[in-house]
């Protein structure tokens, strides 16, 4: 059974939806960063949805070129002026406190607190996310009219965090499939409450985890939930004995905020995921982009030196839409609609990777008589048209070198269509499928 056609049952697809909004919901308060308890919390709640194995790697341990950064802990951040009120508190918002900012304690003039305030003044209701993962520092963010209202101070910082030999967890699950061949499916779980970017991309994927977890694939598929570029590459490290088991790998955020699916390529831009993924967000009114060294962790899987084929999956992509990396990006700009139909376009990318396939007509002269098969359908209307024109293109191009995906797009047909076709017809004798390696793996 695929998943795409359980996804459709109503009642699933309502309680899938209810999930991820719930999932959404409940992590969206956190205080995720690169390291510490905003990130474990966040594992710790998807390992309650699905069997996510949780890896912690010690502050220092040298990853290729880069090393784990010491462990931050926020505890509590406030931003008051001399008056007493409050300009910032991490507890009303994550997005208060500058990512790893240092500890800090002190009575500052506006001139000297100026250098660690971020605003939008474009934006002047917004908060900006900002981080200092690499460079020690402290700051807060807070809408630009706050800040222009807050007078001359003296102002009174509270930066009550602690930067120390720790760790930096990620997470991993691995399905298993007939196959040891892999699909990498990858989230960045690193920012605090912004949820287009990521807990879009974290929700997708555990639903995604659930339903092969239900009805296991031809594909063994593994899954990283990790803090974005260490924690890819701290899961590359671990994994270099794995590295070529990864077939095709899809790296997931930013799957809501409106605006049309967006596919970016593979390095090489040829590979089977690209293919799939031009049909399935093509047809579903969304673009295709070639592959820049600039993104999430897609840039790492892709490096030279590890070379595996992962794309990109997202709506508009990050840095495109005004509310990218504000608190904007919130609950509410994110619909249950967009989650649904990335999670189903999701589904479908992975039906052409699992299902493409090459066949040989056993009846090539001529048309072959369908209707004395039980093939021609009884009813009419465009499904049944659909039907009729998919067994009679995947007979005419099945020349036992042409794949299904190949049909479909000549075609100009859903890939599930011909796949189906395939099916009635192989089981009438008229295809037979081959022993080769297509997208669909090297076990069929
Ligand atoms: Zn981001």
């Amino acid at each position: 059974v695929s998943i795409a056609a359980e996804s459709t049952g109503l009642p699933l697809a309502e309680a899938r939806r209810r999930r991820m909004r719930e999932l959404m919901e409940l992590l969206y308060p956190w205080c995720r960063s690169l390291t510490g308890p905003g990130v474990r919390d966040t594992l710790d709640a998807i390992a309650t949805e699905v069997p996510l194995e949780v890896v912690a790697t010690p502050s220092g341990t040298d990853v290729f070129d880069w090393v784990v950064p010491n462990e931050w802990t926020p505890r509590g951040a406030r931003l008051t002026d001399a008056s007493g009120n409050v300009l910032a508190d991490l507890a009303d918002h994550t997005l208060h406190l500058v990512s790893y900012s240092v500890p800090f304690e002190g009575r500052l003039t506006r001139d000297e607190l100026a250098p660690h305030v971020h605003t939008l003044p474009e934006h002047p209701t917004w908060i900006p996310y900002r981080t200092s993962y690499y460079n020690a520092d402290w700051g807060f963010c807070l809408p630009h009219e706050r800040w222009e209202a807050a007078g001359d101070g003296p102002f009174d910082v509270v930066v009550d965090t602690r930067l120390e030999p720790g760790h930096l967890v990620h997470g991993e699950l691995v399905i298993p499939g007939r196959s040891e061949e892999e699909v990498l499916v990858s989230a960045h779980v690193c920012h605090p409450s912004l949820v287009n970017d990521n807990l879009t991309g974290i929700v997708v994927a555990v639903e995604l985890a659930r339903a092969l977890a239900a009805a296991p694939r031809r594909y063994t598929y593994r899954f990283v939930f990790a803090p974005g570029t260490i924690g890819s590459l701290v899961w590359l490290s671990h994994h270099r004995d794995g590295w070529h088991r990864v077939r095709h790998g899809l790296v997931l955020t930013g799957l809501g905020g409106g605006g049309p699916l967006v596919y970016k390529r593979t390095r090489r831009g040829d590979r089977p995921v690209d293919a799939a993924a031009w049909h399935v967000v093509r047809r579903r009114g969304g673009t295709v982009r070639d592959y820049s060294p600039w993104g999430y962790d897609e840039r790492q899987y892709n490096a030279l030196g590890f070379d595996l084929s992962v794309g990109r999956l997202t709506r508009t992509p990050h840095g495109e839409y005004p509310e990218y990396h504000t608190s904007a990006d919130n609950l509410g700009f994110v619909t249950d609609d967009e989650l649904a139909e990335a999670f189903d376009a999701l589904v479908e990318v992975l039906d052409v990777l699992e299902g493409d396939a090459v066949y040989a007509n056993m009846s090539p002269f001529g048309e072959p008589q369908l209707g004395k098969r039980g093939l021609y359908p009884s009813v009419g209307g465009k499904a049944a048209g659909d039907a009729v024109m998919a067994m009679l293109w995947s007979m005419a191009l099945s020349d036992g070198d042409t794949g299904l995906l190949a049909i479909a797009e000549r075609a100009d047909l859903p890939f599930a269509a011909v796949r189906h076709a395939a099916d009635q017809l192989a089981a009438a004798g008229l295809l037979r499928e081959l022993d080769t390696t297509l997208g669909a793996g090297s076990d069929g």
